[in-house]
């Protein structure tokens, strides 16, 4: 059975066709720049890759050019869009609604639509993705998976705002979170590596990738995460701030004049890891930096390490009882000195750290933490896309026995 795994961003389209039956990726690829006067169609599958400039004015184009890649002759993959069973689309903002991934029907698209002030640049494009999907693929279930569904067993005393309590009522503000699908793909493959049953694991996620968000998992479901209403809460990120004091807000309104847009860009797109270091956004390049002596680059390290590892002692407190901190994404999967940064010196926390395991473990899983730790330190690769592509083979299965 083959799964179609959409991502639609709101100038790009990225698409993994998978053979579920032995859970490998048949094809993949991207449209870039959609809606620019010339988009970038990108597409490998095995061997095959294939780079090219194409017209991509709006999403149905995007997925005309999929649809076309995926069935050429030369590097296709299928004979038909009959092939492909069902598709799976990642919505960032479920809100409230969705605690597991859905059947997308009309009333979940208008669920969809109205937490549009929620996640106003994620969902909008996300549901132009679905519905440009629908089209290009009428007859087969599409599953919406949720960035935020997994979040929703937090206790209300963690994702309640000390706010005025309307607000929560009337205006929905409160903690979401984020990264769901990730946190879920790596606290389940930590517990099954260490042969823990999942209801009964207990573990702190780091999601650590451009975007950046911890999550404290007790017996599998998340029960407090670092993001909130919105990505900016939590850790140090790529080019967000994190937590910070609010009342900076007003300071800099006050002092510099600043309007509410600049300040949305100043904290979402030039602040964090680039703000700190100046030099950028990639870990990769602030590390180079940082080895070349550059200060600030170094700062920009120290800053991000110490932040996880505060997020990290939270959580042991939350949990109580932490079998394990498991490690994820670009930086996660990559930045041994990073990682070594963040748990070296955590003895009386349980936490022993093998700095050699450590150091030769990249994008692999891997326990990095000694024998006698009573806290498993691990590094574990995630795979969203499998994770959708799972949940949309679950949710159409179990669509088609009821009907
Ligand atoms: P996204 O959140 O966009 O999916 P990724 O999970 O790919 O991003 O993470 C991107 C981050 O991972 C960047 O900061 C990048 O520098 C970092 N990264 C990737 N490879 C390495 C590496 N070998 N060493 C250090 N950092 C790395």
């Amino acid at each position: 059975m083959d799964i179609l795994v959409i991502n639609s961003g709101s100038s790009s389209l990225k698409y993994l066709l998978f053979d579920m039956g032995n859970e490998g990726v048949l094809a993949k690829g991207i449209v870039e720049k959609i809606g620019e006067e010339t988009s970038f169609l990108k597409h490998s599958a095995g061997e095959n890759e294939i780079t090219r400039e194409a017209k991509a004015p709006d999403h149905d184009a995007a997925f005309d050019l999929m649809i076309q890649a995926l069935l050429d002759k030369g590097h296709g993959v299928i004979q038909s869009t009959d092939d492909v069973s069902a598709v799976g689309h990642r919505v960032v903002h479920g809100g409230e609604t969705f605690v597991e991934s859905t059947v997308i029907t009309d009333e979940v698209k208008q669920t969809i639509e109205d937490y549009f002030p929620l996640a106003p640049l994620h969902n909008p494009p996300n549901l132009a993705g679905i519905r440009a999907a629908q089209k290009a693929f009428p007859s087969v279930p599409h599953v919406a998976v949720f960035d935020t569904a997994f979040h929703q067993t937090m206790p209300k005393r963690a994702y309640m705002y000390a706010l005025p309590y309307e607000l929560y009522e009337e205006d929905r503000i409160r903690k979401y979170g984020f990264h769901g699908t990730s946190h879920r793909f790596v606290s389940m493959r930590a517990a099954e590596i260490l042969g823990i049953p999942r209801g009964e694991f207990n573990c702190i996620t780091c999601h650590l990738g451009n975007g950046c968000s911890l999550t404290a998992v007790r017996d599998g479901k998340s029960v407090d995460t670092s993001m909130g209403l919105t990505p900016l809460e939590g850790v140090v990120m790529g080019t967000r701030t994190g937590d910070f004091d609010p009342a900076i807000v007003f300071y800099l309104a006050r002092r510099r004049g600043y309007s509410l847009d600049e300040m949305d860009k100043l904290f979402n797109k030039q602040s964090g890891l680039l703000g700190l270091s100046g030099v950028s956004n990639d870990m990769r390049e602030i590390h180079e930096a940082a080895e070349g002596g550059n200060e600030r680059a170094r700062l920009a390290i120290d800053v991000f390490a110490y932040r996880v590892r505060k997020y990290i002692g939270a959580y042991m407190a939350v949990l109580g009882r932490t079998d394990a901190i498991v490690f994820t994404g670009g930086i996660g999967e990559n930045a041994c000195g990073v990682r070594e940064a963040i748990c070296t010196g955590l003895e009386p926390l349980g936490i022993v750290f093998d700095s050699g395991k450590n150091a030769a473990t990249r994008v692999e899983e891997a326990i990095v933490s000694g024998a006698d730790s009573r806290v498993t330190v691990m590094v574990v690769p995630t795979n969203e896309e499998l994770l959708i592509a799972r949940d949309t083979l679950a949710v159409a299965e179990k669509t088609a026995v009821k009907t």
